[in-house]
């Protein structure tokens, strides 16, 4: 536990949240500024920054507890949709530098955008990004 961090905090019960779910592992509380009602957090109770950092055993349980809670708050709240995200570093929006992951139930008119600008791309440039990934 990091004693700076304000998600070790309410991970370990040290500064209240609204939980909807706990175990030895994870706290999965209400996001304090909501992107739409029910907007999720799950938190592992042990310090990591980010997704690079997390232990692949914990990273599979994360996506494991994702698709309990979406399935859940999906037959609670009556929502339409799901979105599941997760940012690493400042540039990619991460405000809190404590590993979490994102659970937004979407709702019909809900007028939130979760969106990027679709770059144009020939397929050369496809195939040289392929090989700068794969090679
Ligand atoms: P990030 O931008 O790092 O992916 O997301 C951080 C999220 O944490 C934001 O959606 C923000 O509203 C939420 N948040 C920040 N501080 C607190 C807090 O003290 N309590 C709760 N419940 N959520 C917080
Ligand atoms: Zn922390």
């Amino acid at each position: 536990m990091d004693h700076n961090c304000i998600f070790c905090k309410i991970a370990n019960g040290e500064i209240p949240a609204k939980t909807l779910y706990e175990d030895e592992e994870f706290r999965v509380i209400l996001d304090l500024a909501p992107a739409t009602k029910g907007h999720a957090l799950i938190l592992p109770k042990s310090h990591y920054k980010n997704l690079y950092e997390l232990p692949d055993e914990t990273a599979a349980k994360v996506m494991k507890l994702a698709k309990k809670m979406a399935t859940t708050m999906t037959e609670k709240l009556g929502c339409d949709g799901f979105n599941i995200v997760q940012n690493n570093n400042e540039v990619a929006g991460q405000t809190v530098f404590h590993f979490h992951m994102h659970l937004i139930p979407r709702y019909e008119n809900d007028n939130q955008r979760i969106s990027w600008n679709p770059l144009e791309m020939t397929q050369d440039e496809l195939e040289a990004v392929k090989k700068q990934i794969t090679e």
